[in-house]
């Protein structure tokens, strides 16, 4: 193959004279040229001549500058010397160009001193006229800075994209007409369809029409509107569920474009679902799935307001287990939580219809009576709800017997709102609880004062425990003979701004709040210490007795308790005695004669007080390991004058005798009774006619007199 001829003499534009370029056989007018070559030296591109040989021949300024090189140092020399050809793919193009070929193409240029450039190429071969090639003219311009940006361009779009297609929320763009121009992964996500399905359509053909419609009336007041606004929606995904969204859509006004609707929707569908449940939480009790107290108060105060426009009045019920702390203390309290929802298992399917039945604590129910007439009507019904709930329940091995106090109040002419309302219910019951349980009560004014009374003996009782508030009072119980046979020890409190106070009136609140297990264990080691004194004291041995109560008596540590007091103080048997109650035994017999049993093996008399009073049965006494019956004062105060009395004393002390018991009297205040107690075979005597309970000091005293 012929060589291609010479391109021509190696120089730039501007330092050749135009006619010596005569040899590219282009005729032209030596001042076109002149003219030429000032225009290509000028260029932005670069204008450059090779050889066949890829020797530069020509080059203007911006491709000496693109090389940084002056122009006489490029000519003459091939790309080699500037560029990196191994990565540039100047020669492929350069080899295209010789070969006749026209060449356009963006190509990457590394150049020597290591900068990556971007060019615009043109390269066209240069003929003879016999139409051999004789090299090759190419123009670059340097895109570059172009290339960067729109690279900068893709990346930042690629950006938005990540960000848009992982934002948790769902981002959607649609016309006037509610068409989808733009959506997000999630909303692709969301209605399962790609993102070229999805444009093009509006919510009606993706979701059901009454939701779809709702959302476009939404979007419609947006784009009315102009301003931002937020709202929860409602849509309907390919899952087929319901799916909560809270949106903000804002109208997009730009320039030139119809105004379209931005929208960014978050999933609060978990969020809602967590709020209804919290919701319900707040109003319903979840051991029974009753209302609870927030509930029955916003539903009572509606009622009441019915009441008041349709002029009748309310009946608000309060019933509340008696005893319940004994039985979760004493079978725990699973079998605690089972009785609570099984009275309101009963309550629900009583004969009596309810209205608004709540619970609203522990073992506290309350419950309207709609459509009561007459106060009557009311009581007989609560009678009736009584008697139900008092069937024996199924929950232990036995069946468990309960009872029930109750409140009533009632609204009459809408007065009170009904948070008092409930308050008087609750009242008239702690007014039950407090004449002995198993009994309902309707409030009446006076119990309004014995609320806050009861409210702040309450919080008075609480700071008394543990401090030096309380204290033992003695009551001898006399022999026969006249001698001192031992001391009943009974608690007072000196209650702050009030004085001395009886245990009548703190030790049922002290049993309800559950303090009187601590308290109870302070008397008996009070007891404990003033044997110990006595003797000390060289009085010799005094047997004391204290009073135990029902929660005592539901728990097994306390003969432990007591022995180890007893050890401490070194106290022998029979001197430390106990009384306690039949009715205290009822809440477990079971526990209660095992402990009876135990504290008795260690060496503690047992005295049956306030006997009589009770249930009372003998063959019921066999069974208990107690030394004592302690005749209830009821039984004395008639005895001198009534005979019936006096017989049903003898009889009793006969059997006691028989059973290996001795009898106490209580409450003996004259002769004439002591003489009477004394001609039934009565054993010991106590009561104001010998002393009335005393300061331990007045008992030491009392016990160095001669009687
Ligand atoms: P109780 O065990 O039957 O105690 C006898 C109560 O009769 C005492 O009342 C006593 O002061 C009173 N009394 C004694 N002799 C006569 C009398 O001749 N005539 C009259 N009218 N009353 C007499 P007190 O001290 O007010 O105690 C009342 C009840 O409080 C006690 O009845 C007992 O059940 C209970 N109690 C007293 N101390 C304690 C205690 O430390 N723990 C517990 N759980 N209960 C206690
Ligand atoms: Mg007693
Ligand atoms: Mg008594």
């Amino acid at each position: 193959m012929e060589k291609p001829r010479d391109a021509g003499a190696p120089g730039t534009a501007s330092d050749r004279e135009p006619d010596e370029v005569d040899g590219a056989g282009v005729a032209v007018g030596i001042e076109q040229l002149r003219n030429l070559w000032t225009l290509v030296d000028t260029l932005e591109a670069c204008f450059y001549v090779k050889d066949v040989d890829g020797r530069y021949r020509f080059v203007n300024q911006s491709l000496a500058a693109a090389f940084g090189v002056p122009a006489e140092q490029i000519v003459g020399r091939t790309d080699d010397a500037f560029i990196d050809t191994a990565r540039s793919v100047v020669l492929d193009t350069d080899r295209t160009a010789m070969r006749g070929e026209k060449v356009d193409i963006d190509e990457q240029v590394y150049l020597r001193n290591g900068e990556c450039r971007s060019f615009r190429t043109v390269k066209l071969p240069l003929f003879d006229s016999d139409r051999r090639v004789l090299g090759l003219c190419g123009i670059s311009t340097d895109i570059t800075a172009q290339r960067r940006a729109v690279e900068q361009l893709v990346e930042r779009n690629a950006l938005l994209d990540t960000i848009l297609a992982n934002v948790d929320a769902a981002i959607y763009l649609k016309d006037a007409q509610g068409r989808y121009l733009y959506a997000n992964q999630p909303v692709l996500d969301l209605y399962g369809r790609k993102l070229e399905d999805l444009i093009g359509r509006t919510d009606r053909d993706l979701m059901p029409a009454d939701l779809a419609a709702r959302v476009t009336e939404y979007d419609n007041a947006v784009l009315a509107g102009g301003g931002e606004e937020v709202r929860e929606e409602t849509i309907v995904g390919a899952d087929g569920c319901k799916h909560h969204f809270r949106s903000r859509k804002i109208p997009l006004r730009l320039p030139g474009q119809p105004t379209c609707l931005i929208g960014f929707s978050t999933e609060i569908t978990e969020l809602r679902r967590l709020r209804i449940r919290l919701e319900h939480e707040r109003i319903t009790d979840s051991l029974t799935g009753l209302a609870n107290r927030t509930m029955f108060e916003s539903t009572l105060e509606e009622q009441l307001l019915m009441a008041t426009l349709g002029g009748t009045w309310l009946a608000v019920v309060i019933i509340d287990l008696d005893q319940f702390r004994f039985i979760n203390n004493n079978y725990g309290q699973g079998i605690g939580d089972q009785v609570i929802q099984l009275v309101s298992q009963r309550l629900q399917q009583c004969d009596v219809a309810l209205g608004n039945l709540a619970r609203l604590s522990g073992d506290e129910f309350a419950f309207t009576l709609p459509g009561t007439v007459s106060v009557e009507q009311v009581a007989q019904q609560v009678e009736q709800i009584r008697a139900h709930l008092g069937q024996p329940y199924g929950v232990l091995h036995q069946p468990l017997h309960l009872s029930f106090s109750a409140g009533i109040s009632l609204s009459l002419g809408g007065r009170c709102n009904a948070a008092e309302l409930l308050g008087r219910a609750e009242a008239a019951m702690y007014s039950a609880k407090d004449s002995g349980r198993d009994q309902y009560r309707f409030y009446s004014p006076e119990l309004g004062g014995a609320v806050a009374r009861r409210v702040e003996l309450e919080r008075d009782l609480r700071a008394a425990m543990g401090s030096d508030e309380f204290a033992l009072h003695y009551q001898p119980k006399m022999r026969r003979d006249g001698s001192v046979a031992g001391f009943e020890a009974l608690i007072r409190w000196n209650r702050p701004g009030v004085g001395l106070v009886g245990p009548d009136n703190f030790i049922p609140l002290a049993e309800q709040l559950g303090l009187l297990l601590q308290l109870g264990r302070w008397v008996i080691e009070q007891a404990c210490r003033q044997i110990a004194d006595w003797r000390n004291a060289g009085l010799g041995t005094i047997p004391v007795s204290v009073n135990l109560s029902t929660s005592q008596l539901t728990s097994a540590a306390l003969p432990d308790f007591v022995f180890d007091l007893m050890r401490a103080h070194g106290i022998g048997h029979g001197c430390l005695e106990m009384e306690l109650t039949e009715s205290m035994m009822m809440a477990d017999p079971d526990l209660a004669i095992a402990i009876l049993h135990r504290l008795r093996g260690g060496g503690v008399s047992l005295s049956i007080d306030d006997f009589g009073t009770g249930f009372s049965s003998m063959a019921y006494l066999r069974q208990l390991p107690v030394h004592y019956l302690k005749l209830d004062r009821s039984f004395v105060k008639n005895i001198a004058h009534d005979e019936k009395d006096a017989d049903l004393c003898a009889g009793i002390m006969a059997l006691a005798h028989k059973l290996d018991m001795h009898v106490v009297a209580e409450g003996v205040e004259t002769r004439a009774q002591h003489q009477t107690l004394a001609e039934c075979d009565c054993d010991l005597f106590q009561g104001f006619l010998f002393s009335r309970p005393m300061q331990a000091r007045a008992a030491t005293e009392f016990l160095r007199q001669p009687h």
